[in-house]
C-alpha cells in the first residue's frame, strides 16, 4: 500500500517465467505489437506512436524532455509537487531555459497561471503531473490546460506515472501532446517498461530538431526503429518486463478501463472514509483528491518513518512517509491496481489506527 511497486497479479508473475526467445523473434513482436495496442487502449489514444521505454518511469520522463526540448528552448514545470521539479531538472540538463508555473504543495495548477507564464516566458513545452505521487493531488482541467498550450503553438507534456490505469486520463479528448507513466503503479506490473504515446505533431518536432537529442539510448527516433513496423535492432528488448507488461494490460482490458477507474475510487474511497473517520484529513481538497496516492496528514506530535516502520514491522503493510516538502507532515498510502482490493484497504485503515493510538 506504498507509492509503488503496487501487488502484482499471480498471472503477471507466472508470465515473466516464460522462456526468453530473442527480442526480434516473430513471436516476441507480436507481444510488442499487443503492448502497443493495449497501450492505446489504457492512454484512450490512437497515436502511432505508442510504445514501452525501457527504464522507469523515469526514463520515460527523460525521453520526454530530452526528445521535445532543444538547447534554448524554455520549458514550463510545475513547482507544485516533488515530480513537476525532477521535470524541471532534467528539462535543464538537456538545455532548457526552465521557468515554473507555481501552485502551492497540495494544490493543482490553475490553468490562468499557465496562460500567464505563456505571457511572461513563451515556453515552447510544458510540462504537468497529473498524478503527484508527493501530495496526492490530481491535476484537473487538463483539457483546459492544453487548449492553452495549443493556443500559443507548444506542446504539452503529462506525466501519469502514478495515475494511468487507476484514475481518468483521456489523451487523445484532453489533448496532451506527449504522456508517459510507469509500469509499477495502478498497471500493477513490474518496473522496467515505461509506457509513452505522443502525437504526430509532437514527433514531427522530435523529427524536425536542429540538434541530436542528448541521449543515445532514449532518443524516440532510436526508439521508433525497434517498436515501429518494421523492427530494427536498436537496444536489446527487455523480454521478460514485456511478457509481463503484456500480461498486466490484458488484465486491464478484461476489467475494462472504466471499471478500473471506479475500481480505485471506490477502494481509495473506503481508505479516505477511514481515515477521516478517524479524525484525519487528506491534504488535498476533496476536488483534487488522486484516489491512487492518499496523502494523510498526520498529527503534529506523530513521527512518519516511525509510523510506517510500525505498520510494516506490526502488520507487513508498506506505507511511505512524506516527500520534500511534506517530509514529517504526511504519510503516502497507495490505493494502486492489483493492491486496489477489499482485503488490503480495510486493514490498512485498521493498522494505521492502531499505530497512532
Ligand atoms: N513521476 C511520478 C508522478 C512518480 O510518482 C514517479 C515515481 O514514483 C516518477 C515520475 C518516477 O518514476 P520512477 O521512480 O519509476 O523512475
Amino acid at each position: 500500500m506504498g507509492p509503488g511497486p503496487s501487488d502484482v497479479h499471480p498471472r503477471v508473475l507466472r508470465a515473466m517465467a516464460t522462456p526468453l526467445v530473442g527480442y526480434l523473434d516473430p513471436s516476441f513482436v507480436e507481444i510488442m505489437t499487443d503492448v502497443q495496442e493495449l497501450l492505446r487502449y489504457v492512454f484512450r489514444t490512437d497515436n502511432e506512436y505508442t510504445l514501452a521505454v525501457s527504464g522507469t518511469g523515469s526514463a520515460a520522463m527523460e525521453a520526454a524532455f530530452a526528445n521535445l526540448v532543444e538547447p534554448g528552448e524554455t520549458v514550463l514545470v510545475p513547482s507544485n509537487g516533488y515530480f513537476g521539479g525532477r521535470m524541471g531538472e532534467m528539462a535543464a540538463r538537456v538545455g532548457g531555459e526552465v521557468v515554473t508555473a507555481d501552485a502551492p504543495w497540495g494544490e493543482p495548477l490553475d490553468p490562468a497561471t499557465i496562460e500567464a507564464a505563456f505571457d511572461e516566458h513563451q515556453p515552447t513545452v510544458v510540462g504537468v503531473v497529473h498524478g503527484e505521487t508527493s501530495t496526492g493531488v490530481r491535476q484537473p482541467e487538463i483539457d483546459e490546460i492544453a487548449r492553452i498550450v495549443h493556443e500559443y503553438d507548444a506542446y504539452l507534456v503529462v506525466d501519469t506515472v502514478a495515475s494511468l490505469g487507476g484514475v481518468e486520463f483521456r489523451t487523445d479528448e484532453w489533448g496532451a501532446d506527449l504522456v508517459y507513466s510507469g509500469s509499477q503503479k495502478c498497471l500493477s506490473a513490474p518496473p522496467g517498461a515505461s509506457p509513452l504515446t505522443l502525437s504526430d505533431r509532437a514527433m514531427e518536432k522530435v523529427r524536425n530538431r536542429e540538434t541530436q537529442p542528448r541521449s543515445w539510448y532514449l532518443d524516440l527516433e532510436g526508439l521508433w526503429t525497434y517498436w515501429g513496423d518494421d523492427p530494427q535492432y536498436h537496444h536489446t528488448g527487455m523480454t521478460s518486463t514485456v511478457y509481463a507488461l503484456r500480461e498486466a494490460l490484458r488484465l486491464v482490458a478484461e476489467e475494462g478501463i472504466q471499471a478500473r477507474w471506479e475500481r480505485h475510487r471506490r477502494l481509495a474511497g473506503a481508505l479516505k472514509a477511514g481515515v477521516e473517520a478517524m479524525g484525519l484529513e487528506l491534504l488535498p481538497a476533496d476536488e483534487h483528491w488522486l484516489p491512487s496516492l492518499n496523502a494523510v496528514r498526520i498529527p503534529a506530535a506523530a513521527d512518519g518513518d516511525a509510523l510506517t516502520s510500525r505498520l510494516l514491522e506490526d502488520d507487513g503493510i508498506e506505507i511511505a512517509a512524506g516527500l520534500g516538502d511534506l517530509a514529517g507532515e504526511v504519510v503516502r498510502v497507495g490505493c494502486m491496481g492489483h493492491s486496489a482490493r477489499p482485503a488490503n484497504v480495510l486493514p490498512t485503515v485498521g493498522a494505521l489506527g492502531r499505530a497512532l493510538d
